[in-house]
Protein backbone atom coordinates (compact mmCIF):
# COMPACT_ATOMS: atom_id res chain seq x y z
CA UNK A 1 0.00 0.00 0.00
CA UNK A 2 1.44 3.28 -1.22
CA UNK A 3 -0.53 5.08 1.79
CA UNK A 4 -0.42 2.85 4.94
CA UNK A 5 -1.75 5.58 7.06
CA UNK A 6 -4.76 6.82 4.92
CA UNK A 7 -7.37 7.53 7.00
CA UNK A 8 -5.93 7.80 10.53
CA UNK A 9 -5.71 11.12 12.36
CA UNK A 10 -2.14 12.32 13.90
CA UNK A 11 -1.91 14.52 16.88
CA UNK A 12 2.04 15.57 17.07
CA UNK A 13 2.98 17.69 19.60
CA UNK A 14 6.20 19.73 19.65
CA UNK A 15 5.49 20.16 15.88
CA UNK A 16 6.97 23.10 14.86
CA UNK A 17 10.59 22.14 15.01
CA UNK A 18 12.96 19.64 15.57
CA UNK A 19 11.42 15.53 15.63
CA UNK A 20 7.81 16.88 15.81
CA UNK A 21 8.43 18.70 12.25
CA UNK A 22 9.68 15.99 10.99
CA UNK A 23 7.57 13.46 12.00
CA UNK A 24 4.40 15.72 11.07
CA UNK A 25 6.10 15.62 7.26
CA UNK A 26 6.65 12.08 7.51
CA UNK A 27 3.49 10.84 9.01
CA UNK A 28 1.45 13.34 6.03
CA UNK A 29 3.41 11.64 3.30
CA UNK A 30 2.23 8.13 4.24
CA UNK A 31 -1.57 9.40 4.08
CA UNK A 32 -2.24 10.61 7.52
CA UNK A 33 -3.92 13.90 8.24
CA UNK A 34 -1.91 15.76 11.03
CA UNK A 35 -3.02 17.83 13.64
CA UNK A 36 0.56 19.82 14.89
CA UNK A 37 0.50 21.43 17.96
CA UNK A 38 2.82 23.93 19.34
CA UNK A 39 3.35 27.30 20.84
CA UNK A 40 4.67 29.71 17.34
CA UNK A 41 1.88 29.65 15.40
CA UNK A 42 3.64 31.05 12.22
CA UNK A 43 5.94 27.78 12.20
CA UNK A 44 3.09 25.97 12.20
CA UNK A 45 1.65 27.48 9.58
CA UNK A 46 4.59 27.26 7.03
CA UNK A 47 4.46 23.71 8.00
CA UNK A 48 1.15 22.69 6.78
CA UNK A 49 1.70 25.36 3.90
CA UNK A 50 4.35 22.51 3.54
CA UNK A 51 2.23 19.54 3.72
CA UNK A 52 -0.96 20.59 2.00
CA UNK A 53 1.54 21.80 -1.05
CA UNK A 54 3.16 18.13 -1.01
CA UNK A 55 -0.79 16.91 -1.21
CA UNK A 56 -1.08 16.35 2.51
CA UNK A 57 -3.86 17.17 4.92
CA UNK A 58 -2.67 19.05 8.29
CA UNK A 59 -4.79 21.29 11.21
CA UNK A 60 -2.45 23.88 13.22
CA UNK A 61 -3.21 24.27 16.82
CA UNK A 62 -1.43 26.84 18.10
CA UNK A 63 -1.15 25.61 21.83
CA UNK A 64 0.64 25.86 25.26
CA UNK A 65 0.85 22.15 26.53
CA UNK A 66 1.22 23.37 30.05
CA UNK A 67 -2.61 24.74 29.43
CA UNK A 68 -4.96 22.34 30.32
CA UNK A 69 -7.60 23.68 29.19
CA UNK A 70 -6.54 25.37 26.08
CA UNK A 71 -5.45 21.21 25.37
CA UNK A 72 -8.63 20.09 25.94
CA UNK A 73 -10.50 22.88 23.79
CA UNK A 74 -7.60 21.30 21.02
CA UNK A 75 -8.75 17.82 21.66
CA UNK A 76 -12.17 18.99 21.58
CA UNK A 77 -11.39 20.61 18.06
CA UNK A 78 -9.84 17.99 17.01
CA UNK A 79 -12.80 15.26 17.83
CA UNK A 80 -15.32 17.63 15.95
CA UNK A 81 -13.75 18.96 12.46
CA UNK A 82 -11.66 15.33 12.19
CA UNK A 83 -13.91 13.00 14.03
CA UNK A 84 -10.90 12.28 17.09
CA UNK A 85 -7.42 11.52 16.58
CA UNK A 86 -6.28 7.97 16.34
CA UNK A 87 -2.55 8.38 16.82
CA UNK A 88 -0.93 10.47 19.32
CA UNK A 89 2.65 11.99 19.25
CA UNK A 90 3.12 13.51 22.58
CA UNK A 91 6.45 14.69 21.87
CA UNK A 92 7.09 18.19 23.24
CA UNK A 93 9.92 18.51 25.22
CA UNK A 94 12.66 20.64 26.66
CA UNK A 95 16.64 20.08 27.65
CA UNK A 96 18.11 22.51 30.17
CA UNK A 97 20.92 20.59 32.22
CA UNK A 98 22.80 21.96 34.57
CA UNK A 99 24.77 20.95 37.38
CA UNK A 100 22.22 20.51 40.78
CA UNK A 101 24.72 22.97 42.89
CA UNK A 102 23.62 26.12 40.71
CA UNK A 103 20.03 25.81 41.71
CA UNK A 104 18.61 26.53 38.63
CA UNK A 105 15.08 25.67 40.01
CA UNK A 106 12.87 27.96 37.24
CA UNK A 107 15.03 25.43 34.55
CA UNK A 108 13.96 22.61 37.00
CA UNK A 109 10.17 23.95 37.07
CA UNK A 110 9.62 24.59 33.10
CA UNK A 111 11.27 20.95 32.80
CA UNK A 112 8.64 19.01 35.12
CA UNK A 113 6.05 21.66 33.64
CA UNK A 114 6.24 20.46 30.41
CA UNK A 115 8.56 17.08 30.13
CA UNK A 116 5.45 15.69 32.52
CA UNK A 117 2.75 18.05 33.23
CA UNK A 118 2.41 18.97 29.47
CA UNK A 119 2.80 15.69 28.76
CA UNK A 120 -0.09 14.65 30.88
CA UNK A 121 -2.34 17.22 30.01
CA UNK A 122 -1.78 15.37 26.19
CA UNK A 123 -2.88 11.79 27.43
CA UNK A 124 -5.55 13.09 29.64
CA UNK A 125 -7.42 14.88 26.71
CA UNK A 126 -6.63 12.71 23.85
CA UNK A 127 -6.63 9.33 25.27
CA UNK A 128 -10.30 9.15 25.38
CA UNK A 129 -10.47 9.54 21.49
CA UNK A 130 -7.67 6.87 21.21
CA UNK A 131 -9.81 4.33 23.02
CA UNK A 132 -12.93 5.24 20.79
CA UNK A 133 -10.50 4.68 17.70
CA UNK A 134 -9.34 1.41 19.11
CA UNK A 135 -12.63 0.24 19.73
CA UNK A 136 -13.93 1.32 16.42
CA UNK A 137 -10.72 0.48 13.88
CA UNK A 138 -9.43 -2.05 15.81
CA UNK A 139 -5.64 0.08 16.58
CA UNK A 140 -4.56 3.54 17.85
CA UNK A 141 -1.40 4.60 18.31
CA UNK A 142 0.17 6.70 21.60
CA UNK A 143 3.50 7.50 21.15
CA UNK A 144 5.79 9.36 24.35
CA UNK A 145 8.76 10.88 23.31
CA UNK A 146 11.53 9.57 26.64
CA UNK A 147 15.29 9.93 25.88
CA UNK A 148 18.15 7.70 26.04
CA UNK A 149 18.64 10.06 29.31
CA UNK A 150 15.68 7.71 30.73
CA UNK A 151 18.26 4.88 31.09
CA UNK A 152 22.02 6.11 30.79
CA UNK A 153 23.60 8.33 33.38
CA UNK A 154 24.60 11.78 32.28
CA UNK A 155 26.52 13.90 34.85
CA UNK A 156 24.20 17.37 35.09
CA UNK A 157 21.25 15.55 33.44
CA UNK A 158 19.85 14.71 36.46
CA UNK A 159 16.23 16.63 36.20
CA UNK A 160 15.70 16.19 32.56
CA UNK A 161 16.64 12.54 33.06
CA UNK A 162 14.15 12.42 35.72
CA UNK A 163 11.65 13.63 33.62
CA UNK A 164 12.50 11.38 30.66
CA UNK A 165 12.61 8.16 32.79
CA UNK A 166 8.92 9.14 34.13
CA UNK A 167 8.30 9.25 30.74
CA UNK A 168 9.46 5.43 29.77
CA UNK A 169 8.14 4.38 33.24
CA UNK A 170 4.14 6.07 32.70
CA UNK A 171 4.35 4.14 29.10
CA UNK A 172 4.76 0.95 29.82
CA UNK A 173 2.02 1.11 32.80
CA UNK A 174 -0.34 2.81 30.27
CA UNK A 175 0.84 -0.20 27.93
CA UNK A 176 -0.52 -2.36 30.69
CA UNK A 177 -4.08 -0.06 30.68
CA UNK A 178 -4.49 0.48 27.70
CA UNK A 179 -2.78 -2.30 25.23
CA UNK A 180 -5.81 -4.55 26.18
CA UNK A 181 -8.26 -1.93 24.36
CA UNK A 182 -6.12 -2.27 21.18
CA UNK A 183 -3.80 1.21 22.42
CA UNK A 184 -0.47 0.20 21.24
CA UNK A 185 1.85 2.30 23.83
CA UNK A 186 5.24 3.01 22.95
CA UNK A 187 8.46 4.87 24.39
CA UNK A 188 10.79 6.27 22.20
CA UNK A 189 13.84 7.22 23.52
CA UNK A 190 16.73 9.03 20.80
CA UNK A 191 20.03 9.41 21.26
CA UNK A 192 21.35 12.57 20.24
CA UNK A 193 19.21 14.27 17.51
CA UNK A 194 20.52 18.16 16.21
CA UNK A 195 17.38 20.03 16.79
CA UNK A 196 16.41 23.31 18.43
CA UNK A 197 16.33 21.43 21.71
CA UNK A 198 20.54 22.08 22.39
CA UNK A 199 19.87 25.53 21.82
CA UNK A 200 17.94 26.45 24.62
CA UNK A 201 20.64 25.23 26.87
CA UNK A 202 22.15 28.15 29.39
CA UNK A 203 24.70 26.29 31.26
CA UNK A 204 28.21 26.64 30.10
CA UNK A 205 29.45 23.60 31.03
CA UNK A 206 26.40 21.86 29.27
CA UNK A 207 27.31 23.47 26.24
CA UNK A 208 30.74 22.61 25.99
CA UNK A 209 29.68 19.16 26.34
CA UNK A 210 27.24 19.23 23.49
CA UNK A 211 30.13 21.51 21.61
CA UNK A 212 32.41 18.43 21.74
CA UNK A 213 30.13 15.69 21.23
CA UNK A 214 28.83 17.52 17.96
CA UNK A 215 32.72 17.27 16.58
CA UNK A 216 33.16 13.40 18.18
CA UNK A 217 30.07 12.20 16.07
CA UNK A 218 27.92 12.69 13.71
CA UNK A 219 23.99 13.26 15.41
CA UNK A 220 20.67 11.82 14.17
CA UNK A 221 19.13 14.16 12.10
CA UNK A 222 15.33 14.93 12.77
CA UNK A 223 14.65 12.88 10.01
CA UNK A 224 16.09 9.62 10.90
CA UNK A 225 13.54 9.86 13.95
CA UNK A 226 10.29 10.47 11.85
CA UNK A 227 11.22 7.40 9.96
CA UNK A 228 11.28 5.12 12.73
CA UNK A 229 7.46 6.84 13.90
CA UNK A 230 6.48 6.10 10.61
CA UNK A 231 8.19 2.27 11.14
CA UNK A 232 6.15 2.11 14.29
CA UNK A 233 3.18 3.40 13.12
CA UNK A 234 2.54 1.01 10.43
CA UNK A 235 2.75 -2.09 12.23
CA UNK A 236 0.25 -4.70 11.68
CA UNK A 237 -2.31 -3.69 14.66
CA UNK A 238 -0.95 -7.34 17.10
CA UNK A 239 2.69 -5.47 16.67
CA UNK A 240 3.63 -3.07 19.47
CA UNK A 241 7.16 -1.59 19.90
CA UNK A 242 7.09 -0.76 23.80
CA UNK A 243 10.70 0.93 23.90
CA UNK A 244 12.70 2.03 21.27
CA UNK A 245 15.87 3.73 21.55
CA UNK A 246 17.56 5.27 18.48
CA UNK A 247 20.87 6.31 18.84
CA UNK A 248 23.80 8.14 16.96
CA UNK A 249 26.01 5.04 16.08
CA UNK A 250 29.05 6.69 18.12
CA UNK A 251 27.07 7.71 20.80
CA UNK A 252 28.16 5.62 23.97
P1 LIG B 1 12.95 21.11 19.61
O1 LIG B 1 13.34 22.14 20.61
O2 LIG B 1 13.37 21.30 18.19
O3 LIG B 1 11.38 20.88 19.66
C1 LIG B 1 10.61 21.05 20.83
C2 LIG B 1 9.18 21.31 20.42
O4 LIG B 1 8.37 21.44 21.59
C3 LIG B 1 9.02 22.60 19.64
O5 LIG B 1 8.13 22.36 18.58
C4 LIG B 1 8.41 23.56 20.64
O6 LIG B 1 7.62 24.49 19.94
C5 LIG B 1 7.57 22.59 21.45
N1 LIG B 1 7.22 23.15 22.76
C6 LIG B 1 8.05 23.65 23.70
N2 LIG B 1 7.36 24.09 24.75
C7 LIG B 1 6.05 23.87 24.46
C8 LIG B 1 4.83 24.12 25.13
N3 LIG B 1 4.82 24.68 26.35
N4 LIG B 1 3.67 23.80 24.53
C9 LIG B 1 3.68 23.24 23.31
N5 LIG B 1 4.78 22.95 22.63
C10 LIG B 1 5.95 23.27 23.20
O7 LIG B 1 13.53 19.74 20.17
P2 LIG B 1 13.43 18.20 19.72
O8 LIG B 1 12.70 18.05 18.46
O9 LIG B 1 14.77 17.64 19.84
O10 LIG B 1 12.57 17.64 20.94
C11 LIG B 1 11.43 16.85 20.82
C12 LIG B 1 11.40 15.84 21.95
O11 LIG B 1 12.49 14.94 21.79
C13 LIG B 1 11.55 16.43 23.34
O12 LIG B 1 10.65 15.79 24.21
C14 LIG B 1 12.99 16.09 23.71
O13 LIG B 1 13.15 16.01 25.10
C15 LIG B 1 13.13 14.76 23.03
N6 LIG B 1 14.50 14.29 22.78
C16 LIG B 1 15.35 15.03 22.00
C17 LIG B 1 16.64 14.61 21.80
C18 LIG B 1 17.62 15.42 21.02
O14 LIG B 1 18.84 15.15 21.12
N7 LIG B 1 17.22 16.39 20.24
C19 LIG B 1 17.12 13.35 22.38
C20 LIG B 1 16.14 12.64 23.14
C21 LIG B 1 14.89 13.11 23.32
P3 LIG B 1 7.20 25.96 20.45
O15 LIG B 1 8.42 26.61 21.00
O16 LIG B 1 6.69 26.57 19.17
O17 LIG B 1 6.10 25.76 21.45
Amino acid sequence: HSKPLAGRVAVITGASSGIGESTAEHLAGLGATVVVLARRADRLRELVARIEKDGGRALALAVDVTDAAAVQAAADRVDAELGGADLLFNNAGVMLPAPVEERATGQWQQQIDLNIGGLMNVIGSFTPQLVTAAAERGVADLINTSSIAAQNIFPNFAVYSGTKAYVTHLSRHLRAELGPKNVRVSALEPGIVGTELQGHVTDEGARQWLDGARQTMEWLTPDDVAQAIGFIATQPPRVNFQQVTIMPTAQT
